[in-house]
């Protein structure tokens, strides 16, 4: 079998060409445009990356862009007292705390201090409860990225074995309650997982979000799974500086029924979750009806 291709920034671009019709209408119906702000604290080369990234997109699909660049040294009630200034900011209807922090600074406080409507990263207390509880939450962008592409591909999830190998807050955690909340039957394996071929060989969803260059070789891979790889590993081939996911692509392609490369894969779909998790904040802040298709 050759595996069908997702391609994730093609997907993406759809995604956002949907939030930035929602808010074309929001704009004209309601008079009201949605407003990101992201918070960077330091010099971070990758942070800036992104940061400039997400402004560039939250531009480009009509919404407001807010951007604080705050000093290496900057003090935690120091930056506090901007989270609460922007919790307060009716313009402000998603904010983002860019991480890694400086070690200084306590991020669980910085983080949980967010105002849960506004937590678009979906990564306060409060919103992991509420999707660990299967209420109406925000979702953190990457695994939502990653819900969207499998609901796309497949439909109905209802009864599939799904494995998520890795069990980050960020990504592999949330990706299982996402699953579960879609009924399948998961798995969470990790770095003591006795037998991983094993357990990756039962799975009909396979998603791994390691952070180890093509650590799942294709014979783990189920004939005719879907393989989603989350994994951005830099490294160094034939004197060449390469990205590479969590899966050996090459020998996965020749068993699985469906696969996300890497780049292009999962990557496109986070600053495009963002987007449309920004959107569904200001649409229940509002009061208005959440887009259609773009939550969990
Ligand atoms: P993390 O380091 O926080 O977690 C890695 C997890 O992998 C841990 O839970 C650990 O138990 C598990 N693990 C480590 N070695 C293992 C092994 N040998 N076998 C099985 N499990 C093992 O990483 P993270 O933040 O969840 O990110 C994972 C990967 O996803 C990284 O490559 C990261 O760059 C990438 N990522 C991509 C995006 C995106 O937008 N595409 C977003 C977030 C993270």
């Amino acid at each position: 079998m050759v595996a069908q291709v997702i391609d994730g920034k093609a997907f993406a671009a759809k995604v956002r060409a949907q939030v930035a019709d929602q808010v074309a209408k929001l704009k004209e119906e309601n008079g009201i445009t949605p407003g990101l702000a992201v918070v960077l604290v330091g010099e971070d080369p990758a942070s800036q990356v992104y940061v400039r990234s997400k402004g560039k997109q939250t531009v480009e699909v009509g919404m407001n862009s807010y951007e604080h660049k705050l000093d290496a040294d900057t003090s935690e009630d120091d930056l506090l007292a901007l989270i609460d200034k922007l919790n307060n900011d009716p313009a402000v209807h998603g904010i983002l705390v860019q991480l890694p922090l400086p070690k200084h600074l306590n991020e669980d406080l910085v983080i949980n201090s967010i105002d849960p409507a506004k937590d678009v990263d979906g990564f306060h207390i409060s919103n992991v409860g509420l999707l660990g509880t299967g209420q109406k939450s925000m979702v953190p962008c990457t695994p939502l990225g990653c819900l969207m592409m499998l609901r796309d591909y497949h439909g109905s999830l209802s009864g599939m074995d799904a494995v998520v190998i890795g069990r980050s807050n960020i990504v592999g955690k949330p990706m299982a309650q996402l699953l579960l909340g879609d009924s399948c039957t998961v798995t969470i394996a990790h770095s003591r997982t006795k037998d991983l071929p094993d357990v990756v060989r039962r799975a009909d969803i396979v998603v791994a979000a390691v952070g180890r260059p093509e650590m799942v070789p294709g014979d783990w891979i189920k004939e005719g799974a879907t393989v989603i790889d989350v994994g951005i590993n830099r490294i160094e081939r034939d004197g060449k500086n390469k990205l590479v996911g969590d899966v050996d692509y090459a020998s996965a392609a020749e068993r699985a029924g469906a696969i996300t490369p890497v780049p292009g894969g999962v990557g496109p779909m986070t600053i495009a979750c963002l987007l449309a998790n920004t959107l569904t904040a200001c649409c229940r802040s509002n009061g208005l009806p959440e887009p259609e298709g773009l939550t969990a």
